[in-house]
């Protein structure tokens, strides 16, 4: 949990400098007691020293007094002399080592709360080879096993608020594959959402996106199903396991990887998606690299869901329910986004209205249910002939617009008598009955108003149109010279 102020994040810290010494430590001084122990061992010299040159020279009258008490003065002189040069050797090195772990500390502590990566090393010099030389590398080892842990607590901390900055499926899915490859040991990966039961591709680093890549991914057998149900990451050999559309992009070429990963992003208990990398070389062990990914899918993957959620509900809100084409809200939106796009490049847009005729006496005749067929027929009908720039979506009850990007008057009027001719020449059945089902439509382009607005788009189309009706239905009329004329059928060329 992130702490609530600032000041808070030297409390840790703080803590642990202040922390009381334990009544034993209170009372020990390693210092004082190697102090004691040199002058003992001086004295006991001096004291030894006297009766050796005794028995050495066996004759008992060759050590006095004073000899004796100056033996023991030597003795004492040298313990302190002793203590004195280590202490002034070992201190100064111990001192060093202090500073050098104080120094580390403030970087941690400093580095605790921060959202930036420090560029301060967590290591201190070792400068001999002994046991200060060890301790130095002990303590070196834990900074960088903190150092480590603080770096991936930034990285994560700035994955979650990009993460919580967007919820837009497509930025989502790439700001996770870039942590995974930031943070882990792969290095190129594929990203795949589970929409709608089918795991879709979101995004991709360092993979070919050839036509041989599955923009959907076969889960239902085979490697990867075994691989969503075990729930856990796995690695495969792509020889064995017939996986041949994974190919990772590199200076010379493409490369076919030998090993890939997949990692399942579970969330709920539901695989929600899956990432899949070529394994490359990596310092880390097997079951530690595979642990670790584990550790990241599970931090990822609600935020995966959240995405794809965001994504079905924005779907939701964007499609109509009956007809699956756009509805009259973002089909305007749409409009917009092309209106604004042809005048930014100077080019034309049309636009086509379409009215069903007389589909009162269709519903009177075959019932609601019928002209609902007819509806649903219509449109798949409609939407398999436009090409995948042009926009459909559905206007009113039995009213659809077509929107034709970069279609100037002439070319939206050969569109529109193509698909009246379509709907003209397409039987419909309902209940094993035929249904005669015929549309009107009405045409008009941006180059031929004379105000340059979407409104006035659509309410010429709207105009020619109720031409259309007026002039008997089931044909095209198109909206020119501020007046609406009628094509002639299945020949709609244009002077
Ligand atoms: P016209 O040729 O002049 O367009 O005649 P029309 O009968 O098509 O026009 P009118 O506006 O009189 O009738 C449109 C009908 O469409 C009325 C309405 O009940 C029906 N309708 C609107 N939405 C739906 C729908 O979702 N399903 C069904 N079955 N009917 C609908
Ligand atoms: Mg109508
Ligand atoms: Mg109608």
């Amino acid at each position: 949990m992130m702490p609530t102020q600032q000041s808070d994040h030297t409390l840790p810290l703080q803590k642990t400098e202040s922390s009381p010494l334990s009544r034993r430590a209170k009372d020990r001084d390693v210092f004082r007691i190697l102090f004691i122990s040199m002058i003992l061992f001086g004295l006991l010299m001096g004291v030894a020293f006297p009766p050796l040159v005794n028995s050495y020279f066996n004759d008992s009258g060759s050590v006095s007094l004073s000899f004796t008490l100056m033996c023991i003065a030597a003795g004492i002189t040298v313990g302190i002399a002793n203590y004195i040069l280590f202490s002034i050797v070992i201190s100064k090195e111990l001192h060093y080592l202090v500073e050098g772990m104080n120094r580390v500390n403030n970087h941690i502590s400093a580095a605790l709360f921060s959202r930036k990566l420090r560029t301060e090393t967590f290591e201190i010099e070792v400068k001999s080879n002994d046991m200060i030389g060890q301790v130095t590398m002990a303590f070196n080892t834990m900074g960088k096993t903190v150092e480590q842990r603080l770096l991936n607590e930034t990285r994560f901390r700035n994955l979650t608020s990009d993460l919580s900055a967007n919820v837009a499926l497509d930025k989502t899915a790439a700001i996770i594959l870039h942590y995974f490859i930031d943070a882990t040991c792969m290095t190129s990966g594929l990203l795949y959402g589970k929409i709608e039961e089918e795991m879709t591709l979101l995004s991709s680093k360092g993979i070919d996106t050839d036509e041989k890549l599955p923009r959907k991914l076969e889960i239902w057998q085979g490697p990867i199903h075994d691989a969503i149900q075990s729930g856990e990451p796995c690695t495969l050999d792509t020889e064995s396991n017939c996986i041949d559309w994974i190919t990772t992009t590199t200076p010379y070429g493409s490369i076919r990887p030998k090993l890939i990963r997949i990692i399942p992003l579970i969330a709920e208990k539901s695989t929600v998606g899956l990432v899949i990398s070529a394994c490359g070389q990596s310092p880390m062990s097997e079951s530690i690299q595979l642990e670790t990914l584990k550790t990241y899918s599970s931090y990822m993957a609600p935020y995966l869901q959240n995405s794809l959620l965001h994504n079905k509900i924005q779907e939701m809100a964007s499609y109509d329910f009956l007809t699956h084409v756009l509805n009259r809200r973002f089909g305007l939106i749409r409009l917009h986004e092309e209106f604004t796009t042809a005048q930014r490049h100077q080019s034309d847009l049309s636009v086509v209205m379409i009215d069903i005729d007389k589909f009162k006496t269709i519903n009177d005749t075959h019932g609601h249910e019928g002209g609902d067929q007819v509806l649903k027929t219509l449109t798949s009908t409609l939407s398999l002939h436009l090409r995948n720039e042009e926009i459909i979506c559905r206007y009113g009850g039995e009213e659809f617009l077509i929107i034709l990007p970069m279609t100037n008057l002439n070319k939206a009027g050969l569109v529109a008598e193509r698909l009246r001719d379509l709907v003209e020449q397409q039987t419909f059945f309902y209940k094993n009955k035929v249904i005669l089902v015929t549309i009107s439509l009405g045409v008009s382009s941006l180059s031929s108003l004379v105000t340059q607005n979407e409104n006035d788009l659509i309410n010429a189309a709207d105009t020619a149109l109720y031409h259309t009706k007026a002039m008997g239905r089931n044909q095209v009329s198109i909206f020119r010279n501020n007046e609406a004329v009628l094509l002639p059928k299945n020949k709609p060329a244009l002077s």
